[in-house]
């Protein structure tokens, strides 16, 4: 049901995130242009609710199941259907009420429904990386196969993807990933090894979720996004670089064969790559703070520090072997993580639950979505043991 067929209608999966609530300021802001017809939430159904009474979707889905009743309770005046569970979220994923998805759930948990929707022909604006860590070579498969967009969210494919505009037919020499370098920048071992989850989960120039908060502050984020880049753009290892870049304005940066690059700037502020992949291949009129070249003058760049920032060495090991080598080094990575975020190990061990892992469970160089599945499902299983989770 298309309440007006000049609106782009869009699914947020995972509304109540980071992402997901910066989705919906760019629907309130550009009403004439977008409906938000799909919200979903793992647990926050207060925040769900309170979407849902605003934007008047056709659906929501709570995740967690025991959430229903409330759920349905409060919208039971409203037409809007409710549903609840994982397996809600793939059904949904398939149904016609929508044109684009954002893909804005966290982890792993954002691949299937994310598959669902490329089966479905629904085009993608794709903020869960985790999906084209874990899958890559499947998902860019089925999305070719079903001529479905998958365009990025993620501020430095974003910036890649844009700086694309209008060179199909030039090959790219290579890509330049740029990474703020997160809180502990210039740190070493010593330090790192006493951080206190609170200091890990304050960025410096972004506001985000908890998990890509830490990630960002190993550089495994960083990481991610090279094995991101890859799929997205058909990229080999080689040429794909990491440049720290503590201002964030150059977003990313495409190098040609001539020698040319080109770089795409601004403020970091999500919402501008959430709205260009949402409006895309239009650019729409924002009012967000505008980068002034008076208030940042000095842009400076430097070399990772992969010696102590291990885990961006183990992701650069893992996008040259491939196979099902990222989908395991993920899922250690969710559990490292979440075990971190209840002080259960400390900032060094999360590198070394991923290396275990990584070493452990059986390689395989063509894995089947289902291997893919066993595969996270064994890697999750090492690494919580590791931790005796
Ligand atoms: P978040 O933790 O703020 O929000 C996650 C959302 O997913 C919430 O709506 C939550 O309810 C939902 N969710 C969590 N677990 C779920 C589960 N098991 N099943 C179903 N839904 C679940 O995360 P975020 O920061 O918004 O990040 C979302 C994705 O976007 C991540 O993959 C992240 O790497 C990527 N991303 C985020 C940013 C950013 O600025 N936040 C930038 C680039 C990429
Ligand atoms: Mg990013």
């Amino acid at each position: 049901m298309n309440k007006d067929q000049t609106k782009k209608r869009i699914a947020i999966f995972g509304s109540t995130g980071s992402i997901g609530t910066q989705a919906l300021d760019v629907i309130a802001a550009h009403p004439d242009k977008f409906s938000a017809e799909v919200l979903t939430a793992q647990s926050n159904d207060e925040l769900l609710i309170r979407q849902a009474l605003q934007f008047q979707p056709n659906i929501v889905v709570i995740g967690d199941e025991k959430k229903y009743q409330q759920v349905r309770e409060a919208l039971a005046s409203t037409d809007i259907k409710v549903f609840a569970g994982a397996r809600a979220l793939d059904e949904v994923a398939a149904m016609d009420c929508y044109d684009l998805m954002l893909a804005a759930i966290v982890g792993y948990a954002g691949l299937k429904p994310t598959l669902k929707a490329i089966d479905a022909g629904k085009a993608i604006a794709l903020a869960n990386k985790e999906t084209l860590v874990v899958a890559g070579d499947i998902i860019m498969q089925k999305a070719v196969e079903n001529r479905v967009p998958v365009i990025p969210v993620d501020s430095e494919h974003s910036a890649i993807f844009q700086c694309l505009v209008g060179e199909t037919r030039n090959r790219i020499e290579k890509v330049i990933l740029t990474a703020s370098g997160g809180p502990f920048i210039g740190r070493k071992p010593n330090y790192l090894v006493n951080v206190k989850r609170e200091h890990a989960l304050q960025h410096p120039n972004w506001s985000m979720g908890a998990k890509i908060t830490i990630d960002s502050a190993t550089l495994m984020n960083k990481g991610l996004e090279m094995i991101e880049a890859k799929w997205l753009f058909n990229l080999r290892p080689e040429q794909i670089q990491v440049v720290i870049h503590p201002q964030s304005i150059i977003h990313s940066m495409v190098q040609f064969e001539d020698g040319s690059i080109k770089a795409q700037m601004g403020l970091p502020d999500m919402k501008l790559p959430i709205q260009y992949a949402m409006a895309f291949p239009k650019r729409i009129p924002s009012d967000f703070p505008r980068y002034d070249f008076k208030k940042v003058s000095t842009l400076t760049f430097e070399e990772p520090d992969t010696r102590t920032f291990r885990n961006l060495a183990l992701a650069q090991e893992a996008l040259e072997k491939g196979g099902n080598l990222p989908c395991v080094m993920n899922a250690a990575n969710e559990i490292a993580v979440f075990a971190f975020l209840r002080n259960r190990i400390n900032f060094l061990d999360m590198t070394d639950v991923i290396e275990k892992t990584m070493q452990k469970i059986p390689f395989i160089e063509k894995p089947s979505l289902e291997e893919y599945f066993e595969s996270d499902g064994e890697a999750r299983n090492f690494a919580a043991d590791i931790i005796k989770l």
